[in-house]
């Protein structure tokens, strides 16, 4: 079974088929680099990144670019009001956006920046005019004139045939009546940061960059373009007028948009102080993966609300897959294998993958996941798994994480980053005591602990309590909880 998604443009659920055989090239709007990403947009791009790592599970290349947005109309006014450069402005969030995305297993994309492209973008204007569907205005502004394009609203099924045509808007984000010509290019303004191009000072409008950069990392046409819904109208609309215009070929085959996150049944925001940034929930001390987990647990057109009880629920069930994955790596089993088993585990990765090929059905692969482990935890009670099953066990586990990425515990060492870094910051109040505990938990690696626990148990065997007790308590007092099981000595992070 191919993979089916639901494509924006269509309204349908497709078979996916790239152009190329065996290679995807995709593109994300990537964020707005003005402060630090909020648990939304992570939603969205942890859903790009599950969709790119299940391509590459499915056999497929991909070339995965996502923008980093360091030039629009909230970072120039903030650096203008600021005093410094855009760049100086936005190096800040940059390098949080890289730290945040690598805490919450996103794997890194080809990143390009609107700075970085500016000739390219002017030259790409100066080609809409020649073509009479761009022009300039007396100012020295540039704008793209949307009654030459009659497929304008397509994708976000809007009707503009009442446009007032020849009207203007002249900023990034406006709403749905802004149907009307819209700025590529922004003459200079007293006080902000432009440049000199081709034609003319000034600064690219936010559409105009995304067209840009993606067609020369990907090509005129591609397969798959993302973002969040809110994207949809009039972001993507107008990428598509400014280079289906030029080109005159279509320019992403699928739009990929995901829905947007509310937090406690509420659209988040800042003055309803229900805003979380990813490291203010690890400042309360909650672990990235709780939070991968449960932005990945609803499949991503379906409405998430996010809520602290559903976070801490995706803890437990992260730990108990973790608990799953040790008791089958150190467990003794007796020689042998249980044919029941070996055909659960490779049924589980058989419904995984139907449940992702269904447009990326991620509460149904977790759901064959957790039937999965729910079946062998009882046979494991009853002594019925043998040698030979532990590793087809552990082959699901792994198929599930190299989409899911949660098993890898390095939460806590994650986590001392934002320690480190809400102290450089002089945020000393906001680091919570949960923070601390984990933290502390991470100074020892897991080797160290196994080492630890060896020692103990020889010193146990060698009936010298003192030893054995004191790196009981050492472990402990570092957060490490140890169980004695029948199996042997089993530990965990706090
Ligand atoms: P921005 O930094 O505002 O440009 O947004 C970066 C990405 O996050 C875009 O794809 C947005 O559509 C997406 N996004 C913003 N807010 C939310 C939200 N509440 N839920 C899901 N995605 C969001
Ligand atoms: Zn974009």
């Amino acid at each position: 079974m191919a993979l089916r998604l639901y494509n924006t443009m269509s309204s349908q659920v497709e078979e996916f088929h790239p152009l190329r055989e065996d290679e995807v090239r995709m593109y994300a709007c990537g964020p707005t680099v003005y402060d630090y990403g909020h648990i939304g947009n992570f939603r969205t791009f942890i859903a790009v990144d599950l969709l790119q790592r299940f391509l590459r599970q499915s056999g497929y290349k991909v070339r995965y670019v996502m923008n980093i947005t360091d030039l629009d109309d909230k970072i120039i006014r903030n650096a203008a009001r600021d005093r410094v450069s855009v760049q100086q402005y936005t190096a800040k969030y940059q390098k949080a956006f890289v730290e945040d995305s690598a805490m919450i297993g996103i794997e890194q994309p080809h990143f390009v920046r609107a700075t970085e492209n500016i000739p390219q973008m002017a030259e790409f204007v100066a080609r809409l005019v020649d073509k009479d569907v761009a022009y300039r205005t007396d100012d020295g502004s540039y704008y793209f004139r949307i009654a030459s394009f009659p497929r304008y609203g397509n994708l976000s099924k809007k009707d503009f045939s009442e446009m007032r045509a020849g009207t203007r808007v002249d900023v990034d984000e406006y709403d749905k009546d802004g149907a009307r010509d819209f700025a590529l290019w922004k003459a200079p303004k007293p006080g902000e940061d432009s440049w000199d191009t081709s034609i003319g000072p000034g600064r690219p409008g936010w559409h105009l960059e995304c067209s840009v950069m993606s067609m020369q990392e990907l090509g005129e046409s591609f397969d798959l373009h993302a973002g969040g819904e809110d994207l949809i109208f009039p972001h993507h609309e107008n990428e598509i007028a400014q280079s289906e215009s030029l080109t005159g070929k279509t320019f992403a085959r699928t739009w990929f948009h995901v829905r947007f996150l509310l937090v406690e049944g509420e659209k988040m925001s800042k003055s309803l102080g229900n805003f979380y940034t990813l490291r203010d929930l690890v400042l309360k001390g909650h672990k990235p993966s709780s939070l991968r987990y449960l932005l990945t647990s609803v499949p991503y057109r379906t409405q998430l609300n996010f809520t602290f009880d559903g976070l801490r629920q995706a803890a437990v069930s992260v730990e108990r897959l973790r608990n799953f994955r040790q008791r089958l790596a150190t467990g003794n089993f007796p020689s042998g294998s249980n044919p029941e088993i070996q055909a659960l585990a490779s049924e589980t990765v058989t419904r995984m993958r139907e449940a992702l090929d269904d447009d990326l059905n991620t509460a149904q692969a977790q759901g064959a996941i957790f039937e999965m482990v729910r079946k062998v935890n009882s046979a494991l009670d009853a002594g019925q798994i043998k040698q030979d099953d532990a590793r087809p066990l552990l082959t699901a586990l792994e198929k599930f994480d190299e989409i899911f990425a949660v098993l890898k515990d390095d939460d806590a060492f994650e986590m001392k980053k934002v320690l480190d870094w809400a102290r450089s910051e002089g945020r000393e109040k906001d680091i919570s005591p949960e923070l601390r505990d984990a933290v502390h938990s991470a100074q020892l690696s897991d080797t160290d602990i196994e080492n630890k626990i060896a020692e103990m148990e020889a010193a146990r065997r060698g009936r010298n309590f003192k030893v054995s007790d004191a790196l009981r308590a050492e472990l402990t007092a570092a957060g490490i909880l140890i169980e004695n099981t029948k199996d042997g000595v089993r530990w965990r992070r706090k």
